[in-house]
């Protein structure tokens, strides 16, 4: 029988950290995955710099700067995006999309929301068209047709069936191996197991997609219609592989330090991930005014309810309350992330310094991508564009002050106004 081959396409903190995680895993289960992990490089040179271990003043290497892609071969580390994390050496570096996913049957997207859908128009036509995909993304994409979730979005343009990773992983600390917990939802259609019923589901709740199989002999096709009503065609995962359960994805993302939580809301795990960025934002700003933490678990509070309260508007036959009250991608991620994340700290330092926060992002973070104020714009396109910024007083709120049409002062008026909670 066949193994799995896993590719991820990205390289940033969190795409390094992740290729880290599935690189360890798949070396642990022969059984079910190829051991090569190939990871996709935005190809950039890159000078090491003077306080890096790895700089020798008498090596080219050191004085000149180099392409990433082969700094990292070379080193095993991303010294640009995930510096000081040793990597494991079944990492390959590849800056050639279609190379690196070449014959994979397993795609784990993780790369800057803003970035995905160029990077996915150039992997048409070259991934294996049974493949299955992993979104590792916190954003959404809004467009002309709505807000969509990567993972849908991922999985129309490839069509693939494509699941959803997220949770309170700072990626640093998930990297330097401290404990983390993690949830991943998986639910494709069953047609892709050798057995009848291919999923742990703890609830067995229906899934936010359905499925129409047309043929169910030798290779099995589906179509599954996800909660926009949009119809993917779908190739069954060839009986010669794996079956891709739910107790088969958790092999290759658990780590004795990263604790895998399987269910089957993508859009809830989806959504959890990408909406407390803004609520970060928000938190950053009250920080940077020195308020207090009671400030801070305010902004939280609101944060969660119109977290859940997206969800329920916009994906009402998929999201479930629970996921974003006892799943990590939910609550918990929001506190980490309102704790010590990207978005927080640049929005507070934009506030204590009085700069736009774009300004700071370029200075503190080294090509790291924020994505809070991106996702506070596209959402507030979405909801403006149907006249429902009031009911999410929260998320107008930042994208108000990242406008200059409000100050960080006046959060809490504009959250008491609009009767939130
Ligand atoms: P990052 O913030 O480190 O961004 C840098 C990456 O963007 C690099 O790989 C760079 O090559 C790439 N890039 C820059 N310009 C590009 C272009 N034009 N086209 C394609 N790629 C380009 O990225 P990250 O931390 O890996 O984040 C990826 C996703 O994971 C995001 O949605 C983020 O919210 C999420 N996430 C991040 C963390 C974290 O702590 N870093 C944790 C969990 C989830
Ligand atoms: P930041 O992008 O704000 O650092 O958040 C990281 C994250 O998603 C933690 O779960």
């Amino acid at each position: 029988s066949k193994k799995h081959k896993v590719a991820i396409v990205g390289s940033g903190n969190w795409g390094t950290t992740i290729a880290k995680v599935v690189a360890e895993s798949v070396a642990e289960h022969p059984e079910l995955f190829e051991e090569t992990v190939q990871m996709w490089v935005y190809e950039e040179q890159y000078q090491i710099p003077k306080d890096s271990k790895h700089h020798d003043p008498g090596s080219e290497v050191s004085t000149k700067p180099q392409k990433l892609t082969e700094l990292i071969n070379g080193l095993h580390e991303n010294v640009k995006y995930l510096p000081g994390i040793p990597l494991p050496h079944n990492i390959v570096a590849n800056p050639d999309a279609g190379d690196t996913v070449r014959d994979a049957t397993i795609l784990i997207f993780n790369l800057p929301h803003q970035f995905i859908g160029r990077v996915c128009d150039g992997l048409k036509g070259k991934i294996v068209p049974y493949a299955r995909g992993i979104s590792c993304i916190k954003g959404v994409e809004v467009s002309d047709k709505g807000c969509e979730l990567f993972s849908d979005s991922i999985g129309e343009k490839l069509g693939i069936y494509c699941g959803a990773l997220s949770g309170a992983n700072i990626a640093t600390e998930v990297a330097l191996e401290k404990w983390s917990e993690t949830t991943v939802a998986y639910d494709p259609p069953s047609m892709d197991s050798k057995h009848p019923t291919p999923h742990e589901t703890p609830t067995g709740s229906p899934r936010g997609s359905s499925l129409n199989l047309t043929a169910l002999s030798g290779h099995a096709t589906g179509e599954i219609i996800s909660p926009k009503g949009k119809k993917t065609k779908l190739l069954a995962l060839p009986s010669e592989y794996p079956p891709l359960t739910h107790a088969n994805v958790k092999k290759l993302f658990h780590r004795p330090y990263f604790h895998v939580r399987m269910v089957s809301d993508v859009a809830g795990v989806s959504l959890g991930g990408a909406l407390k960025n803004i609520v970060a934002v928000a938190a950053g700003f009250v920080e940077g005014l020195g308020w207090g933490n009671n400030a801070k678990a305010a902004v939280m509070r609101v944060g969660i309810l119109e977290e859940v309260k997206f969800g329920k508007m916009f994906f009402a036959s998929s999201v479930k309350t629970e996921t974003f009250t006892e799943e990590s991608c939910g609550v918990a991620d929001l506190i980490t992330t309102c704790s010590g994340g990207r978005n927080f700290r640049c929005a507070k330092m934009s506030i204590e310094e009085k700069k736009p926060i774009g300004e700071i992002e370029e200075r503190e973070l080294n090509g790291q991508k924020l994505q809070g104020t991106s996702t506070a714009y596209e959402v507030n396109e979405f909801l403006a564009k149907q006249g429902l910024e009031g009911e999410f007083p929260l998320f107008t709120a930042v994208w108000s002050i990242l406008e200059g049409k409000h100050k960080p002062e006046d959060i809490p008026a504009l959250i008491e106004r609009e009767g939130s909670g």
